[in-house]
């Protein structure tokens, strides 16, 4: 087993993963810009290294930095954690090239599952149901409004190297075709450096439903259940939670084997996530994520494992030890993702935390970087905690949310806490019956 990690990453991921070390007897180092000095990862840490200015290119994203920091202070394996370098296949590789053990999959199946184009055909091959569109990227206008007329409206443009609900557009008419598919081409250059782009039939109303899964290398692959992020906005998920209101047993069971069946293909290693957009009964995949998720959490609390830790275990290249029938998902898991957000219009807010007060008691999971006097940056992600609830039914989870909400004191700035108490209070939320589109409706129908 490694005896140091060096965690490349920031605030409540750095924190979760420096949690799941400590409880594995290994040390940790924390990398840091200069503006997250005071930052709780950085306090936390056995040892901490200075990487950095404040701007991610200079700090969190500078892969000699990094190095060198894991070098200097004798790390055997480096976490990426989420965002950041952790689905950058160039990064990986570097890090094994230095003797250092990269605690995801391997560069190549980070490669090909980070092409979405790429990736969408894998899956196919592999067996996994995708969305109708475009046979790979689309080159020109002509091409794509052959593809239009073929799939029909509305259709979505994505990029291939999208990320964090970004790069895509959605075309209503064939006149709108070629201004969305300019439109899309630039933001995916500018954003990804990549102006490859495809098609697909754009869903009218789907959820978000996505499987966990862990792989270790040798062949051995699970999952653990799936989890419904349909609270979305901005194509970014709000609120998700496991298991989906929306499924019964057995399709959870049928896509569970698929993806497993593929992924054991694969030889997959690492945790990682297929995403698929459900409707009218039917799954299409999307895209798979090869690192931990935000939202990881919820499948732990109804699985009752530690996903970080099974992580640095296939890492060290122990095999996996649970078995499909070890996972019996049981109960109900929440997550509300808190942010440095004005709740209305959602323009960040850093700024000095003055109170602080996390909600606790039974069922209630905070994973957060804040604390009494901390000062939020402004130039990161505005994720600053997830409030995460088990119940032994979805009612008693829901229940237990809104008390949980009702208790969270975060003072000094504001936080998206008022929008999470008001969605929950929501009939569609309540009865579990929502897609994709709703909470941006809802949003729109109140203002
Ligand atoms: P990202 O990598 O940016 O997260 P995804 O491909 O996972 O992009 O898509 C993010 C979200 O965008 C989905 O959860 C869904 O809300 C929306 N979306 C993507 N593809 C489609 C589609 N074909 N039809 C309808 N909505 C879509």
């Amino acid at each position: 087993m490694f005896e140091k990690v060096l965690i490349a990453n920031r605030g409540e991921i750095a924190l979760r993963i420096h949690r799941a070390c400590k409880e594995m007897g290994i040390q940790t180092v924390a990398v840091h810009s200069t503006a997250d000095a005071d930052a709780m990862h950085a306090r936390l840490a056995d040892e901490t290294v200075c990487i950095g200015p404040p701007p991610p290119k200079d700090s969190y994203l500078n892969i000699p930095a990094i190095l060198t920091a894991a070098t200097l202070t004798g790390a055997d394996a480096i976490h990426p954690g989420v965002g950041f370098l952790s689905e950058n296949a160039r990064f990986a590789q570097m890090v094994e090239e230095h003797d250092i053990a990269f605690i995801g999959p391997t560069p190549e199946h980070i490669s090909l599952m980070g092409d979405k184009i790429r990736a969408k055909e894998a899956a196919k091959d592999l067996g996994i149901p995708v969305v109708p569109g475009s046979d790979g990227g689309v080159e020109t206008d002509a091409e794509a409004l052959a593809i239009a007329k073929e799939i029909g409206f509305p259709l979505i443009i994505k990029a291939a190297s999208g990320g964090g609900g970004r790069g895509m557009k959605v075309a209503y008419s064939l006149d709108e075709v070629e201004e969305a598919l300019a439109i899309c081409r630039t933001e995916a250059k500018a954003a990804f450096g990549d102006d490859a782009v495809y098609i697909e039939r754009y869903l009218g109303k789907p959820r978000h439903i996505e499987i966990q899964l862990l792989g270790d290398g040798q062949g051995n692959c699970i999952h653990l259940g799936e989890r419904d992020c349909s609270i979305q906005r901005r194509h970014q998920k709000v609120i998700e939670e496991a298991p989906s209101p929306a499924l019964n047993a057995e399709q959870r069971a049928r896509i569970g084997e698929t993806v497993t069946a593929a992924m054991k293909k694969m030889r997959y290693r690492g945790a990682g996530t297929i995403e698929f957009l459900y409707e009218d009964g039917e799954f299409f995949f999307i895209e798979m994520n090869t690192r931990l998720q935000v939202e990881h959490p919820i499948s732990e609390m109804i699985c009752n494992v530690d996903l970080v830790r099974e992580q640095i275990k296939v890492a060290a290249g122990i095999p996996l030890h649970l078995t499909q029938d070890d996972i019996q998902p049981a109960g109900h898991a929440i997550e509300c993702r808190v942010t440095a957000e004005n709740p209305e219009t959602f323009m960040p807010t850093p700024g000095r935390i003055t109170d602080y007060h996390a909600p606790g008691g039974m069922g209630v999971r905070v994973d957060s970087q804040l604390y009494s006097g901390y000062k939020v940056p402004p130039y990161y992600d505005s994720l600053v905690s997830k409030l995460i609830v088990y119940g032994a039914t979805r009612n008693e989870c829901m229940m237990r949310l809104k008390r949980a909400l009702d208790e969270y004191v975060i003072g000094g700035i504001e936080t998206t806490i008022p929008l999470h108490q008001k969605i929950i209070a929501q009939p569609p939320f309540i009865d579990g019956n929502y897609d994709i589109h709703w909470l941006e409706k809802w949003m729109g129908l109140k203002s």
